[in-house]
């Protein structure tokens, strides 16, 4: 019988679930609303319980949010630790996937997911330091460094860097609840909704926010360019689907870095070195069916 892996992309307004092999042959999927643990999570498990296929469902990876427990020596291994999304702190959404399916189940973060599926089939295919970072109600990146998915301690929160911040120029406080100014806390899609007044996809595209938005992401881009040398800068999530604004971040990274970095990828070349998914809203659930397959 054939094998067929199973991803689940947790995410905190949804949770996207397929069975396939790749982008290019996915055999079912299905959405639920991120929901309370117990809800979603059953739901979840009934979707991979009832699949019919003639294949075999052989392992299943999660790309989750978080922050997560990722120390394989803890006995909270794989537990969603403190996170602000009420009724999900402390969950142990890998065992109980893991006990409910009675399969192996391999868990990472979203962003590392992504990563991994846009260096195996998308954006990054072959290039084996990159990073992917989303840019959507919250700000988050992963990625890769010579082939393996960064982990460390904890795991990268890129969001959370900081950057400079003119209180005469941008008076807003921020909005991360524990450290206020930081990358996510000035660029993240909430925010910007605080600062204006307005969701960013309701700005026109000469509203101020966008100037600013660039600014702040291209010096949170520059800085881990600076860090991790990465091969590729993927960038996801909602705020990147304003193509304006992939633009101007990209001007504004060039600007930042003044040439110092010695090469003709952001020099050049940066239209193919900081770029948007390969594989679209996909690379978090497929990250997912990459987890699987590595762990299988
Ligand atoms: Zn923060």
């Amino acid at each position: 019988m054939e094998k067929v892996y199973g991803g689940i992309e947790a995410g905190g307004t949804k949770f996207v679930c397929v069975i396939g092999m790749g982008p290019d042959d996915i055999r079912a999927e299905t959405v639920f609303p991120t929901t309370t643990p117990e809800e979603t999570i059953k739901q979840v498990v009934g979707f991979f319980n009832s699949y019919s296929g003639s294949d075999l469902l052989s392992a299943v990876g999660i790309a989750s949010f978080g922050p997560l427990n990722l120390d394989s020596n803890s006995p909270e291994y794989g537990y969603i630790t403190h996170t602000p999304k009420p009724g999900w702190e402390h969950t142990d959404i890998l065992g109980i996937v893991k006990s409910a399916l009675s399969l192996p189940v391999a868990i990472d973060t979203d962003v590392n997911g992504a990563a991994l599926a846009e260096y195996l089939w998308g954006a990054g295919k072959g290039i084996d330091s990159l990073i992917y970072m989303t840019i959507g109600t919250g700000i988050g990146g992963g990625g890769m460094v010579n082939g393996g998915l960064i982990h460390g301690l904890v795991h990268p929160e890129m969001g959370h860097i900081r950057i400079p911040h003119d209180r005469e120029k941008d008076p807003f406080e921020g909005c991360c609840p524990y450290h206020g100014d930081c990358l996510e806390g000035l660029a993240s899609g909430k925010a910007v909704e605080v600062r204006w007044g307005t969701p960013a996809e309701e700005l026109p595209e000469d509203h101020p926010a966008w100037e600013l938005e660039a600014h702040y992401l291209a010096l949170g881009i520059g800085n881990i360019i600076c860090t991790l040398s990465p091969g590729k800068f993927i960038t996801g999530g909602g705020l990147m689907k304003n193509p304006s604004l992939l633009l101007k971040v990209r001007e504004k990274t060039i600007e930042y870095l003044n040439g110092y970095i010695d090469s003709s990828k952001i020099t050049e070349d940066i239209e193919n070195y900081i770029v948007t998914p390969g594989l679209g809203d996909y690379s978090g659930v497929l990250g997912a069916v990459a987890l699987a397959r590595m762990n299988d």
